[in-house]
């Protein structure tokens, strides 16, 4: 029961026309990647074709076109996640760079032996091993909170980790392998009232809910462009002014100085500080465009369209004999991991791949969830607004045929 349009929607997303393998393409590996609309594409060919320059750097029109692109986006993503300033966003290459930048600038130079760093058990790589790293050196550890069977953060074990030697908490929004929506308003106030700061990866939360940073009470917020409808190479860091003002730069080079000397070179202001080098500036055009697009969609209607797809996959899925199924939390995006007894992962994804069905296979970036479930791999279906329940239809259609293959 919605008004919203699935066919005039994906008639903005020119390559979900095309058929791979004879067959029509049914894409369901969105949170790995999202397919582009239109307008998106259009952003990135119309700065190349009319104001491609660089940024800052010269005072022609195209340079103050250019900059007015990169610089607008900015805005535009200030606004996406209700930034209390346009200063707290600072432009990254994606999540991966961003999370790194907090690694380097924030936690290392605070990081002493016997410190530690809290995340949990479902995260992405990008919100493990940069932690690792900056421990690593500074003889600091981190501790993995746990969860349980269904895929839900224990909030309390999460908790009773928040000692004082904790000097960072990180934490998905939520999962790319389970889908699950963590609690991160109420971890936020509760690491806020023991004065640690709260990472939060967004990568797969903002591709399906709108996101408000101030609301939701955590210090540093991460997330990747491509993953929501924009180019590649895009991602933001947001943090708190605060926060932003006491790091140090990480990368050093042009663009982000104040005045260089050999005797003491002095930095700019937070964000351009963290912004050495050409950025990408088309795929931020890229990133404006996107975000027009989500709001002329809104996320309401995502939220529910999903929703549906969701639970009807879910259903379907669930009458497969010998399908196991990865992550029942009971807030969750639209992201279902599931095994077949009996069938290996990759196996099954390269028959569907010839059946036109684009899932994705392995371990997702994420080893300590597949160790914590005892399996080497999963499949993985994930889900966008543009997908249809036709789709769920081909796709469930194409599994049983595989299975049957493979069985
Ligand atoms: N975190 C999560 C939860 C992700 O899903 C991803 C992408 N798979 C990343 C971080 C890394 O994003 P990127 O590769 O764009 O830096």
């Amino acid at each position: 029961p919605t008004a919203f349009d699935v066919q005039r929607i994906r008639a903005d997303f020119p390559l979900l026309a095309r058929s791979v393998h004879g067959k029509p393409l049914v894409y369901f590996d969105n949170a790995n990647t999202s397919q582009k609309p239109q307008s998106v594409i259009e952003a990135v060919d119309q700065h190349y074709r009319l104001h491609n320059a660089n940024v800052s750097r010269a005072v022609h029109l195209l340079g103050e076109e250019a900059t007015a692109a990169y610089e607008g986006a900015r805005d535009s993503l200030a606004r996406f996640i209700n930034a209390g300033s346009r200063n707290e966003i600072v432009l990254t290459s994606g999540t991966t760079q961003a999370i790194n930048l907090v690694a380097y600038s924030h936690a290392l130079p605070r990081l002493q032996p016997g410190d530690a760093i809290v995340t949990t058990v479902m995260e992405h790589h990008a919100n493990i091993v940069p932690w690792q790293i900056v421990a690593a050196r500074s003889g600091a550890t981190v501790k993995p909170a746990p969860i349980d069977a269904r895929g839900e953060l224990i909030v309390e074990e999460f908790l009773k980790l928040l000692t004082p030697e904790v000097k960072l908490a990180c934490v998905g929004h939520v999962s790319n392998v389970l889908g699950t929506v963590n609690p991160v308003r109420e971890l936020a106030r509760e690491c806020r009232r023991r004065g640690i700061p709260l990472l939060v990866d967004g990568s797969q939360a903002v591709p399906h809910r709108p996101v408000d940073v101030q609301a939701l009470g955590c210090d540093f917020y991460a997330f990747t462009g491509h993953k929501m409808l924009a180019p590649t190479g895009t991602g933001v860091l947001w943090a708190r002014k605060e926060l932003l003002q006491a790091m140090p730069p990480f990368f050093g080079g042009g663009e982000m100085i104040r005045e260089v000397r050999f005797d003491g070179t002095s930095f700019a202001e937070p964000p351009h500080r963290f912004e050495a080098g050409t950025p990408n500036i088309a795929g931020f055009a890229g990133v404006s465009a996107a975000i027009d697009y989500y709001a002329s969609v809104g996320f309401e209607t995502i939220h529910a369209w999903e929703q549906q797809l969701l639970a009807y996959a879910t259903e379907r899925l669930r009458d497969i004999p010998g399908l196991r199924i990865f992550g029942e939390a009971k807030d969750k995006e639209p992201v279902i991991s599931f095994l077949i007894d009996g069938a290996q992962a990759t196996d099954l994804a390269t028959l569907l791949d010839l059946q036109g069905v684009a899932v994705r296979s392995g371990h997702h970036c994420a080893h300590p969830l597949m160790q914590f479930f005892g399996v080497p791999a999963t499949l993985r279906a994930s889900l966008a607004f543009y997908n249809t329940r036709e789709e769920i239809d081909a796709f469930i259609t194409a599994l049983l045929k595989v299975r049957k293959l493979l069985l």
